[in-house]
């Protein structure tokens, strides 16, 4: 088939928008993140030769080592997506604070809140990478924007996708109508439409969590894995395949294709943290991402899509995938809740086993 045939990026927003209602400013704020997704596929692409792999020598607000393509990423997504007049401020993964945009340009009704570089340990080992992003709608102009205004729960998301930078690149993306998959045509420079309205099968034989961990996972987790683990010989009648890419994009895109379910669970390693990946710019757009495409996501405990955030860079237990596996993790969360009592007494390893 002739790429003339095929939908372009541009062309399936402004048709999908014209039959929305009020959507007519979004086009423009997805293009200039996928023109910024552009940008980026083309600097990962470049590998060694780019000059660009290695630490920046800085550290983001949540202590990690920024890359040199941390930083160039994030660069990238700002000046690609600040001058259109339809953004009013940005927050990002490697900024401490959320970010107006500059006074020179008109300031617009979204907000745009991303990790600019997800996965970027995977760099030197030449291993899938990807961006997240996440579209909420800006208050009201009269005031300058706030932190606070970003932390909106994830059912107000307008829209929300990631880009996987892989053997292609691919942009996924939903606006409230389904999942929808462009691959980037290299020489045309455009994203074509390529899976339209992607549904996440419901059955799987896939689960994804960093097994290394397990010593801090709680109960629930615990008996879900051992039961995955056991397989045809278990409760679960069935073998189950573990898969593990430590890319959130590269996971949530496998998951999209072919089902499965990825965890990263509450866990007691680091007690004051609820969990590894944050809310606003990884696990809100990822869960708005799987409930469109008729998967699901959660904390263990709640819908993901209803935690109401408390700060810009909050982190969050994430389970999601196939309805079937995320809805029996989250039951066992509710069913094993009495063996959480805190105290030793009572615990697993305590005198008296709360659940024998
Ligand atoms: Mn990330
Ligand atoms: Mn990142």
């Amino acid at each position: 088939m002739f790429v003339a045939d095929r939908t372009t990026l541009a062309q399936f927003l402004i048709e999908e928008c014209r039959r929305l209602p009020d959507a007519a400013e979004l086009p423009p704020v997805i293009l200039d993140v996928a023109l910024a997704c552009k940008r980026i596929a083309k600097a990962v692409a470049l590998g060694s030769l780019g000059e660009t792999q290695g630490v920046a020598g800085t550290v983001n607000i949540q202590g990690e080592t920024q890359k040199k393509l941390d930083v160039i990423s994030n660069d990238i997504f700002r000046s690609s997506t600040e001058w259109g007049g339809h953004v009013a401020a940005i927050a990002s993964e490697e900024m401490d604070h959320s970010c107006p945009i500059p006074d020179h340009y008109p300031r617009g009704r979204y907000l745009l809140v991303y990790d600019p570089l997800d996965g970027s340990s995977n760099i030197e080992v030449n291993v899938a990478v990807g961006s997240i992003f996440s579209v909420l709608e800006a208050p009201a102009a009269g005031r300058p924007v706030e932190d606070s205004d970003f932390l909106q729960p994830g059912t107000r998301q307008v829209a929300a996708g990631y880009a996987l930078y892989g053997p292609a690149t691919e942009l996924v993306l939903t606006i409230g109508n389904g999942v929808h998959g462009f691959t980037l045509d290299p020489q045309l420079g455009e994203f074509i439409l390529t899976r339209p309205a992607i549904k996440v099968p419901e059955e799987t034989r896939e689960f994804a969590i960093n097994a290394s961990n397990s010593r801090f996972w709680e109960q629930p987790v615990k008996r879900y894995v051992e039961e995955c683990l056991a397989g045809s010989t278990g409760p679960r009648d069935k073998d189950f395949n573990m898969r593990w890419i430590a890319s959130l994009v590269a996971e949530v895109h496998r998951i999209l294709m072919r089902g499965g379910v990825f965890l990263y669970p509450r866990d007691s390693k680091q007690p004051l943290k609820a969990g590894r990946l944050r809310l606003l710019y990884e696990a809100n757009p990822v869960a708005f991402i799987m409930e469109q495409a008729g998967a699901a996501a959660t904390t263990g405990k709640e819908r993901l899509l209803a935690v109401e955030p408390t700060s810009l860079h909050q982190r969050i237990p994430l389970i999601f995938g196939s309805r079937t596996e995320v809805d029996r993790i989250e039951r066992y969360h509710h069913e094993d809740a009495p063996q959480q009592i805190d105290t030793p007494l009572f615990n697993s390893r305590g005198l008296f086993r709360a659940n024998v």
